[in-house]
């Protein structure tokens, strides 16, 4: 038997439907997409799809084609999204396992018709326009020859029209307005083919400028328990985050005022103090960027990490804390008794957002 990591990764399956369950509401008529890329950003994608799936949730999104193929196999019957393209001589794979492709170019579309007709289906495309997020997807100038080609290439049917947001999370920004106004512009060019499938909210869309919704929405960091331009609190009524991370203190020591403490002793103790060794550290998605501002709960109460966090390790602070001992477990990120650290909370101390958190904690543990 393989000895299991002191660190451990908690999904809550009852937040993630209880966030499903609001976000379909609120997306109202519209279609919902979970968006399940990066495992699910660190929740796990096979498991989260299950819950959802059994829940009702009927369309999946994933960045890459390997993630999309590998969702179909664990089992999930419901349309699978991949949203960033794929190698061309993976093509036939959207055929094989009934997989919906976002295309912004005429190869794409070519090496789709080619693997239709190898296999005899009739493959639904959906198109990926760009409206402002100059990142994937055709300029309006470009539709009219995508749709052209989708037309004149066998096997080939168009499913709808996709694009992004780049400002959704900023209530304020005028942004999302704009770009909504530009996917219209899209809308008329494929007014002229018959029920296609318009979409381009995020969760920001979906939460905060409720006629970006369109045919179909597609929700991910919500899903997930967090609002897409962070929060401070975790409100009752509101997104439930799903994920906590754990650890346990392997040993407590007491070193006397003027000590250096880690790697190149960047703290130095102002008294007397008591730290506790954490078996966590920047291989476990603790970034080392926490090294002398990050906290973690012990006891029901915030401990300060001092010094360096390392590879495998970091230190906490628990002189104010009584009675810490080897063994006792400690939240990461999560709740314990009345205190919670939330991924926003980490994501604002190393100037980066919740997403990338959740990421890099649930991508590197156990769960
Ligand atoms: C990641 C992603 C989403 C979901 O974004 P959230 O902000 O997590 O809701 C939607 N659409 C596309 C194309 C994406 O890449």
């Amino acid at each position: 038997m393989i000895p299991s990591s002191f660190n451990r990764v908690h999904i809550d399956y009852d937040a993630l439907r209880h966030n499903y369950v609001l976000l379909r509401k609120n997306a109202k008529e519209s279609s919902f997409l979970a968006m399940v890329k990066a495992d699910a950003y660190g929740h796990g994608m096979v498991e989260c799809s299950r819950v959802l799936e059994a829940n009702g949730c009927r369309i999946f999104g994933v960045a890459e084609l390997r993630e999309a193929v590998l969702l179909r196999q664990s089992g999930i019957t419901s349309a699978i999204y991949s949203m960033i393209g794929f190698d061309h001589k993976d093509a036939g794979c959207f055929c094989e396992f009934d997989i919906t492709p976002l295309a912004y170019d005429v190869p794409s579309l070519e090496a789709l018709s080619r693997a239709a007709v190898k296999s005899g289906k009739n493959l639904s495309v959906h198109l990926k326009v760009d409206t402002g997020m100059n990142r994937l997807g055709v300029y309006l100038e470009g539709l009219q020859d995508l749709l052209d080609n989708v037309k004149r290439l066998p096997g080939l049917q168009l499913g709808g029209l996709a694009s992004h947001f780049s400002c959704a999370d900023d209530r304020e920004s005028s942004s999302t307005s704009e770009s909504l106004a530009r996917f219209a512009e899209f809308q008329d060019i494929g007014s002229g083919e018959s029920s296609l499938m318009y979409h381009i909210a995020n969760s920001g869309g979906t939460l905060y400028f409720p006629e970006s919704r369109c045919d179909m929405v597609r929700c991910g960091i919500s899903l997930y328990g967090y609002y897409p331009e962070g929060r401070k609190n975790v409100e009752k009524e509101g997104l439930q985050p799903v994920m906590s991370f754990t650890t346990r203190v392997l040993q407590v020591k007491t070193v006397p005022a003027g000590s250096g403490v880690s790697y190149g002793h960047t703290y130095i103790t102002e008294r007397p103090t008591v730290l506790a060794v954490l078996p966590v550290g920047y291989e476990d998605g603790f970034s080392r960027r926490l090294s002398n501002c990050g906290e973690v709960l012990i006891r029901g109460k915030r401990a300060k990490i001092r010094g360096r966090v390392c590879m495998n390790l970091c230190m906490a602070d628990v002189t104010d804390i009584d009675g810490v001992a080897a063994g006792d477990e400690v939240v990461v990120l999560g709740s314990m008794g009345k205190e919670r650290i939330t991924a926003d909370e980490i994501a604002a101390r190393i100037d980066t957002i919740s997403y990338e958190v959740l990421c890099m904690i649930g991508n590197n543990n156990e769960r």
